[in-house]
């Protein structure tokens, strides 16, 4: 059993003295360094690092000190947060990691770059992962509302040999702990996630991608084959109630004929096939590192435009499908973009 952490396991006090720096103040960093500030982290212990544009002046507004300066910031630095975009984390980290205290606490919000060992630590240094399951108005929004958010915590390297203790403190001053952060570690949350995107969603979207076309040869228009599989919200509405309810209890919400559909149809399938497709994504793809080089490889063409960018050539292909095609149609007829 995962071990939960709550607010009664972090002490702040570990962060009395300790200069905070943030490095982007995106989607995450706004939400966790505005959380930090509200939790007692005085505003002159905390340094927003950013180029010079939107995100920063949206800081400077919220009353931060924003440094245009990275390396000056890691300087200063006793904790830094890496939230900016994980494609970016290893140049601009390790462009600077020399400039860093032998004692900093390094923290990120994905496993990625870490269980990828594609950022330059000291051994001296604390390496730790909090990573909330939430995007970043939520993780704000929650915090506003007294609540907590779901997060992953772990120590990857315990230079200091405090550690655990930085990382507690630091998910307790961003709203973590409140309800429960779960102790897990950069490999945990990198299968995961991968496996969701490479293994589970891929699935998910060729089954819709056939089951659209099979219904539309049965004689299904695009209306109502956009709106019976996803246009409604029902897909949606049946994964709010999962989340509320249970994965299975929440079967009960639908007709009989529906739950015994369902319920019958799943159990008759053989999962033998997929079980060995999902073993072969997660180990000889996703924990081998194939993905990851795989990626590092393309990212660079991902800032160009049109065809060049391997991005937009699968949207494209995608987009030829006969549900991407029937979608698109639909929208039109609908006015919709
Ligand atoms: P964002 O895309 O919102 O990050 C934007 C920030 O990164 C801005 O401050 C931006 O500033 C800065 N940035 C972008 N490119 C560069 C660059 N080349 N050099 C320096 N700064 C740059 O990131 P997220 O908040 O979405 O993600 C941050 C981390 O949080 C990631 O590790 C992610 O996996 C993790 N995470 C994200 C979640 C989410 O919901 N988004 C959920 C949980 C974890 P500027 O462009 O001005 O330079």
């Amino acid at each position: 059993m995962a071990k939960i952490y709550y607010d009664s396991d972090a002490d702040l006090n570990v962060l009395k003295g300790k200069t905070i720096v943030f490095f982007g103040f995106g989607n995450q960093g706004a939400a966790q360094a505005q959380n930090l500030r509200d939790s007692g982290i005085p505003n002159e212990k905390i340094i927003i690092a950013n180029r010079e544009d939107n995100y920063a002046v949206d800081a400077k507004s919220k009353g931060f000190t924003v440094w245009h300066d990275f390396a000056k910031a890691a300087e200063v630095a006793d904790v830094i947060f890496l939230l900016i975009p994980d494609q970016v984390q290893p140049r601009v980290f390790n462009a600077i990691t020399s400039k860093l205290k032998d004692t900093a606490a390094i923290v990120v919000a994905s496993g990625y770059n870490v269980f990828f060992k594609l950022l330059n630590f000291r051994p001296t240094q604390d390496v730790t992962m909090v990573a909330p399951r939430m995007i970043g108005s939520s993780v704000r929004s929650l915090y506003e509302k007294g609540k907590g958010f779901p997060c992953f915590v772990s120590v990857e390297q315990d230079g200091t040999g405090n550690g655990l203790a930085v990382a507690l403190a630091l998910s307790r001053a961003i709203g973590a702990t409140k309800t429960g952060a779960i102790a897990s570690s950069v490999r945990e949350e990198t299968a995961m996630d991968l496996f969701a995107e490479q293994g589970l969603w891929p699935n998910i979207i060729m089954l819709f991608r056939e089951a659209y076309s099979v219904l539309k040869e049965a004689g299904c228009s695009d209306e109502a084959l956009v709106y019976e599989m996803w246009m409604s919200k029902e897909p949606a509405e049946i994964f709010e109630a999962a989340a509320e309810e249970g994965f299975i209890k929440q079967l009960k919400h639908h007709s009989s004929v529906s739950q015994y559909g369902q319920l019958n149809g799943a159990l008759k399938l053989d999962g033998t096939a997929i079980r060995a497709h999902f073993k072969e994504i997660l180990y000889n793809q996703v924990l081998n590192g194939k993905f990851q080089k795989e990626f590092t490889a393309i990212e660079d063409a991902l800032e160009l435009q049109g065809d060049a960018n391997p991005l937009n050539q699968l949207y494209k292909k995608s987009e030829e499908s006969e549900l991407g095609q029937g979608e698109k149609r639909v929208r039109a007829r609908l006015g919709l973009s």
